[in-house]
């Protein structure tokens, strides 16, 4: 059974990090129950929540941990980061300072994560294409100007966000096993 606790030959954890509201719980609701929700309720979000993937022949047993809105009074704990195998580093592509901001994340998880912590940066909300503020120029050089892995997502039109995890915990499999 995919979905049994015990059955999974790894178990990775990874965490999302980036500014508030731009779309971090969405993405994991998306990802882990195929869910979106309209508004924003950062003080009711899940710890952390699971999804199994089979990659080759071995189940992997995805473990991704949400802020629950502590990003809003810059109070993420190093346990938060702990562990931490994979970071999912996400911005709003209609908001330029979420962008300008990553320069601060990277600090952190490059403080506080592991050495080899495998990141993406992920645009998100690239459904809003009038009100792009960020060019997916900018994304890309900064992905690889940063050696990381890079995407545009939408959490609303479930656009890339299989593909931005998929590439996470595969990325991580690929180091681990
Ligand atoms: P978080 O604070 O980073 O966890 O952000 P949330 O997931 O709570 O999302 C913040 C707001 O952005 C909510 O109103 C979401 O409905 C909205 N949102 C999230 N992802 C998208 C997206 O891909 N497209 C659009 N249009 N809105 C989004
Ligand atoms: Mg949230």
């Amino acid at each position: 059974n995919l979905f049994d606790h015990d059955e999974c030959d790894y178990l990775f954890k990874t965490i999302l990090v980036g500014d508030s509201a731009v779309g971090k719980s969405n993405l994991l609701s998306r990802f882990s129950k195929d869910e979106f929700h309209l508004d924003s309720k950062p003080t009711i979000g899940v710890e952390f929540a699971y999804r199994n993937m089979k990659i080759g022949d071995k189940i992997v047993k995805a473990q991704v941990w949400d802020t629950a809105g502590q990003e809003r009074f810059r109070a993420i704990t190093s346990s938060y980061y702990r562990g931490a195998l994979g970071a999912m580093l996400v911005y709003d592509i209609t908001r330029r300072g979420t962008f300008e901001n990553l320069r601060k994340w990277l600090h952190e998880l490059r403080e506080y994560g592991s050495r080899d912590m495998v990141i993406i940066l992920v645009g998100n909300k690239s459904d809003l294409i009038d009100s792009r503020e960020v060019d997916t120029e900018d994304g890309q050089s900064l992905a690889q100007l940063e050696d990381l892995c890079f995407m545009e997502t939408s959490a609303k039109e479930n656009l890339n966000v299989e593909d931005a995890f998929l590439q996470m915990i595969t990325k991580i499999f690929e180091i681990a096993s």
